[in-house]
């Protein structure tokens, strides 16, 4: 048995609720003055929900915002969507979290993130997020909401309850350069693979927790962790599958890139929500592929979510358009 045993109940994560505020022009950094846009709702573990829900899975979040309207926003978007935000916390004394973005002409991203020092940075389990977690089949971990010992401690209590209960536990660990200077980071990544299921890295984040030096070396050191399935995201050319006795490459959709936020946390939600309603792993990995394309054709985080009728549709699109190229060829 290589897949994880399906235990019902609402796929949950917990960790940072923001708005994305984007820079108009590409660049580097913000030291200078430059149209921006947004705010656009999101916090990767809130986009995931999202896409989630979305999906018409049963999804919760615990997490935290200030009484202002960065928060509202993102929290009336996510009740929109069906994520159940019960264990969401209004915070009198702090602020909703924020990231300034700007990209650079090579698709690299500066950030700056106000997260540890926001009402983000103050999420605990309390009684609505212990009630939350009584009801999770499967909780799903974000790097990037390891970003201070407090949340690492409140992350690793939730997955310990979870685990004690037999859901199953996916991690993403969703690596931004500016937090990797956080020492609490990689020491937070590092544990949260001991309770990983599936691990969704992307591309080079696949050979951070191991010493590897490739990613063969690199899978044939996680699988011992414990570790059942492992999916390599790799942007446009699609993502790689990994399970005890198969490895799978599938390729991405063509679309036209408007805005990378958020792909990669559309293609873990729809991935493990394939899953647990029974697809394959390859037809799970389709419908990922469609999430993140879909993702990157919109801009703003949450903004890139969509529906399974219309990953349905891309994947239909793309067999047609294949087909219609072999057809092609065969006439030639
Ligand atoms: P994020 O910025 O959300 O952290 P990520 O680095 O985790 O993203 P990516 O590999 O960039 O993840 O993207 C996730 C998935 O989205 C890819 O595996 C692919 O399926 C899809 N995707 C991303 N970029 C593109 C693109 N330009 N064209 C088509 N599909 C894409
Ligand atoms: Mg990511």
């Amino acid at each position: 048995m290589t897949l994880p045993p399906v235990k019902p109940g609402k796929i949950v994560t917990m960790g940072e609720i923001l708005v994305d505020i984007m820079a108009v022009e590409h660049g580097r950094g913000f030291r200078e003055a430059l149209n921006l846009r947004g705010p656009f709702p999101g916090g990767a573990p809130a986009i995931f929900v999202s896409q989630v829900a979305r999906l018409g899975h049963p999804a919760g979040i615990i997490a935290g915002i200030g009484d202002d309207d960065f928060g509202w926003l993102t929290i009336e978007r996510m009740k929109r969507d069906g994520v159940d935000v019960s264990a969401v916390r209004v915070d009198d004394d702090y602020v909703t979290a924020t990231a300034f973005v700007r990209y650079h002409e090579d698709g690299e991203r500066d950030f700056l993130f106000n997260l540890a020092r926001s009402a983000a940075g103050r999420v605990e389990l309390n009684a609505p997020a212990r009630a939350l977690l009584a009801e999770c089949g499967h909780f799903h971990i974000m790097g990037s909401s390891l970003f201070s010992f407090h949340l690492i401690d409140e992350v690793k209590k939730a997955v310990e309850i979870v685990k004690a209960n037999g859901a199953t536990v996916s991690f993403d660990p969703n690596i931004r350069k500016e937090m990797m200077d956080i020492a609490e980071m990689r020491a937070g990544i590092e544990l949260m693979l001991q309770y990983c299921d599936i691990f969704l890295p992307s591309g080079p984040e696949l050979l951070v927790p191991t010493a590897a030096h490739s990613e063969e070396e690199a899978i044939a050191a996680l699988f011992p962790l414990g570790i059942s399935m492992i999916v390599v995201k790799r942007a446009a050319r699609g993502a790689s599958y990994y399970d005890r006795t198969r490895a799978l490459d599938l390729p991405g959709y063509k679309v036209a890139e408007i805005d990378p936020t958020g792909a990669g946390d559309c293609f873990g939600a729809t991935f493990i929500t394939c899953l647990r309603q029974g697809m394959e792993p390859e037809a799970c990995v389709r419908a990922a592929n469609a999430a993140g394309a879909l993702a990157v054709s919109r801009q703003g985080g949450m903004e890139g979510i969509s529906s399974l009728a219309e990953m349905e549709a891309l994947i239909a699109r793309a067999a047609l358009s294949e087909n219609e190229l072999t057809f092609q060829t065969k006439a030639i």
